[in-house]
């Protein structure tokens, strides 16, 4: 057993590890991927705690794919407004080889008068530009 001050190194260090490998990622990573892709021995409940507070921190935003599991990107032009970080980017998600990419394009999400929005979740599937071409 490390000292606190270790344990908070230790932390610090995995945190930014995981925000490198979203990073490098050219597309969004489950907890799993990064828990398999994470050069570190750590459980998947840290990895979980560790996504909800990038998420919390307006750090990174997921979006749920058709199978149900969450899929993890990093924020990079996501549309801060005075009370709220707006994700109004579009997804994609390939039926054939499973991928789950942010795309540019986005769309305009309606403010909803007296309704919060916690979270967006715009989700395309279809055959990505990969697998389009693999297939021609
Ligand atoms: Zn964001
Ligand atoms: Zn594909
Ligand atoms: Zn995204």
């Amino acid at each position: 057993m490390g000292t606190v001050e270790e344990k908070k190194t230790r932390n610090t260090k995995h945190q930014q590890a995981v925000l490198d490998l979203l990073q490098r990622a050219k597309k969004t990573l489950t907890a799993d991927e990064i828990k398999e892709q994470i050069e570190a021995n750590i459980n998947k409940t840290t990895v979980y705690r560790m996504l909800d507070r990038f998420i919390d921190a307006g750090k990174i935003h997921f979006v749920t794919g058709q199978n149900g599991k969450s899929y993890y990107a990093l924020c990079k032009d996501c549309k801060e407004e005075p009370v709220q970080h707006i994700h109004n980017h579009l997804h994609f998600q390939c039926e054939n080889c499973g991928n789950v990419e942010c795309l540019p394009e986005t769309l305009d999400v309606p403010r909803l008068k007296d309704y919060k929005i916690k979270e967006t979740q715009l989700l395309l599937i279809g055959i990505c530009k990969t697998c389009v071409t693999k297939n021609t």
